[in-house]
């Protein structure tokens, strides 16, 4: 509708696909369970960001999503809010395994996301561990044996502790390549594909990058189907 329209246009979202739903403009037309909109109220946000706006449907819809946006765009409740729901509506065991998977290049950012998972995914009863390299393994698995629904990593490490069989990725059906660009700059291409592997084909797949170089086509294209984009301003190739 025109309303949609005039949103993207002012806040310079261009999307493709079919069938793009209306931006949430407001925090009350996600329909987020009430304990997530409180959160949100305690944070004292007054609006999603653009990326949120446009991303949350379609996230909602179960549809696979690349969305590429600078940093400091809110990306990171872009893809966690709709998989808080996601988590809400498979009810899984968390000790077979997480049913959320994110994967990031850097310890610093696997914390960061962690910290924003634990905070607006506290009243939601939602558990989350962090795997990162440079760290002793040691408390990073017994975080996992107590069983995590979101499991935020860097490729290496959680590639070192698939080796070893001590996480399952069976139940994984949200998975989520944050920083995709800057991993594969890293050289984690190999550990994603041997990552993504384990992870069930049948899985809802989000990718976030800055930039949209061809080695970023090549994998989205390989582990994405049918997927939304969503570019937030212009387009660095
Ligand atoms: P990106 O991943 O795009 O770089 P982040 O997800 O790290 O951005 O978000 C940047 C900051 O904005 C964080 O401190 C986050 O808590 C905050 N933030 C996220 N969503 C909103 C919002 N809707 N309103 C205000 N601040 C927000
Ligand atoms: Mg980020």
């Amino acid at each position: 509708g025109l309303s949609a329209e005039s949103y993207r246009h002012q806040h310079e979202i261009t999307v493709s696909g079919d069938d793009i739903p209306t931006p949430f403009t407001t925090f009350e037309s996600t329909g987020f369970p009430s304990e997530i909109l409180r959160e949100v109220h305690h944070a004292g946000f007054s609006a999603p960001t653009p990326i949120q706006a446009q991303t949350w449907p379609i996230a909602l819809q179960g549809r696979d999503i690349v969305a590429i946006a600078k940093t400091g765009s809110g990306k990171t409740l872009g893809y966690l809010m709709p998989g808080f729901v996601h988590l809400k509506r498979c009810r899984n065991n968390s000790q077979m395994g997480p049913t959320v998977l994110v994967l990031a290049p850097t310890r610093e950012l696997a914390t960061q996301i962690q910290d924003e998972a634990v905070k607006f995914g506290r009243s939601s009863r939602i558990s989350c561990t962090c795997l990162y390299g440079g760290a002793p393994k040691g408390p990073q698995l017994r975080d996992l044996d107590r069983g995590a629904d979101i499991v935020v990593a860097t490729p290496g490490r959680l590639n070192d502790i698939l080796e070893m069989r001590r996480i399952s990725l069976r139940q994984v059906s949200y998975l989520v390549l944050d920083e995709a660009d800057r991993m594969l700059d890293m050289g984690f291409e190999p550990q994603i594909r041997k990552i993504v592997k384990e992870v069930p084909a049948r899985r809802q797949t989000l990718m976030y990058t800055a930039t949209w170089p061809k080695e970023v086509r090549k994998i989205a294209a390989d582990l994405l189907v049918n997927p939304v984009q969503v570019n937030i301003g212009s387009i660095d190739e």
